[in-house]
């Protein structure tokens, strides 16, 4: 009998994470939900595990109520809500239970934690090493390990999905495994400026200064965001000089170097280039491949070393987005059931690949086709109209049009100010010889390949 009444609800378990995932984001869902195990329900009462304290806290913390309130919406009232921690083993650790406490007034919601959650991805071990984030690396280990603060701040910037919040979480991780008594601290800047003005409005600047002035570690991420926001970039420049005062370590991540952060106080600029300030640099073929084989070793998937080699070549702007393509190759690759051929990327990855493709001027265009033709690059421009160097030239302008974004009166401007009727009209005749001359269509293709891959 029991038996029966455990599995109905554990139906609905699986029914309120799936209510659970339509109202959270991907990666939030990922992270906080999909850990929770559902253990037992008697009456109203509603226990989840999970496999740490860590994950607990947070779960109570940010994410109790929601789920609270979806069984709400499932017609399920549930008036305590405990979790549990969990080995791996599937012991429970004694002594872990904690119960959710609803809390409906909005000033002691301000006193929710002041960090954002960890990904426990994120972490050191997770992290590829190569020249181009070496430095960033080792400083973040330097950071997380050492007892005394050597630099301060620890300044981290480079563009998007380079890894800067990556290696922020594994000093976080990191510290917290070494010494959970320590008050690590990490948000966004933006998240920053929404508690700060939250204190403003419910007049509680004091508690805010207490709160933030009382960390061991503090983490701020993205701080660019701060730039023009005076107001908060003047607490924030005085809660960053009260934590350095006091040797308390803090972390710093932009997408500029604290020079370039144009709009952002000169003292305010000068104080975050105090510490060691370290760049993570656009990253290398040699590490975007590691990158490519440690994720999908993690994934389970088999990818031969030509599709991996493949995806380093193709796909160059950031870390983010090589994870995209490999999830996307994984649901195709299952479905299918077959091994991923280079072929298969390239259809299943098509816009990813375009976007990623090099952007072809109409200089090189210009150029490839001069050469091809052997003409004189000013014939490109000129008025002449003879037919050998016209017919290149209405060429060029059709290659232009097809593999650039350029619009029409840009193309004429290109070749000599043309007007943008006369680019219509090279792209007509190009169209309609193409049709009838073999050896001209051959012409474009070639040259349309020459241009794509060199
Ligand atoms: P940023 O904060 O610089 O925009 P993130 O830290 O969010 O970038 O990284 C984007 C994604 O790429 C994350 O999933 C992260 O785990 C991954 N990533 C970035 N750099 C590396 C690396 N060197 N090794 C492994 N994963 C990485
Ligand atoms: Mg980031």
């Amino acid at each position: 009998m029991k038996e029966d009444i455990d599995q109905d609800v554990s139906i609905s378990w699986s029914k309120i994470t799936s209510e659970l995932k339509k109202s959270l984001d991907k990666d939030t869902f990922q992270n906080w939900i999909k850990p929770i195990n559902f253990e037992t329900q008697l009456d109203t009462s509603l226990t989840l595990s999970v496999p740490t304290r860590f994950l607990r806290d947070w779960i109570i913390k940010n994410y109790a109520s929601v789920i609270k309130r979806v069984y709400q919406d499932q017609g399920i009232t549930v008036e305590k809500l405990s979790i549990i921690v969990k080995e791996n083993n599937n012991r429970i650790i004694p002594g872990t239970e904690v119960v959710y406490q609803d809390i409906d007034n909005d000033e002691d919601t301000y006193y929710d934690d002041i960090s954002a959650p960890l990904d426990p991805q994120f972490t050191f071990d997770n992290f590829i090493v190569g020249k181009p984030n070496e430095l960033a690396y080792a400083a973040a280990q330097r950071v997380a390990q050492s007892e005394v603060v050597s630099f301060n701040p620890l300044f981290l910037y480079g563009g998007v999905g380079l890894g800067k919040t990556h290696l922020m979480h594994a000093v976080a991780w990191n510290i917290k495994k070494r010494n959970p008594k320590k008050n690590v601290v990490y948000l966004t800047a933006e998240k920053f400026m929404y508690q700060f003005i939250k204190a403003l409005r419910f007049k509680n600047i004091m508690s805010f200064k207490e709160q933030f002035r009382s960390v061991d570690v503090l983490m701020i991420d993205d701080v660019q965001f701060i730039i023009g926001k005076d107001n908060t970039q003047e607490e924030f420049f005085h809660t960053f000089n009260t934590l350095v005062d006091k040797k308390r370590q803090i972390i710093i991540s932009a997408d500029k170097s604290p020079a370039d952060l144009e709009g952002l106080e000169d003292r305010l600029k000068s104080r975050l280039g105090w510490g060691l300030v370290a760049d993570i640099h656009p990253l290398t073929y040699e590490l975007r491949l590691g990158i490519l084989q440690a994720k999908a070793e993690q994934k389970s998937m088999k990818l031969t070393s030509e599709v991996l080699e493949f995806l380093a070549d193709k796909i160059t702007n950031n870390v983010r987005e090589m994870e995209g393509a490999l999830n996307r190759l994984a649901v195709h690759a299952s479905l299918q059931d077959s091994e991923v051929s280079v072929d298969l990327v390239k259809d299943v990855l098509k816009d990813l690949l375009r976007t990623n493709s090099r952007k072809i001027t109409i200089d090189e265009i210009q150029k490839k086709v001069v050469e091809h033709y052997n003409i004189k690059l000013s014939d490109m421009h000129s008025p002449r109209r003879s037919r050998s160097v016209a017919r290149p030239r209405q060429v060029a302008m059709y290659l232009a049009k097809s593999i650039t974004t350029r619009s029409l009166p840009e193309i004429g401007r290109k070749f000599g100010g043309r007007d943008h009727t006369t680019v219509i009209h090279a792209i007509k005749t190009i169209e309609e010889i193409m049709v009838n001359d073999p050896s001209l269509a051959e012409d474009i293709e070639l040259l349309t390949r020459i241009l794509q891959t060199s």
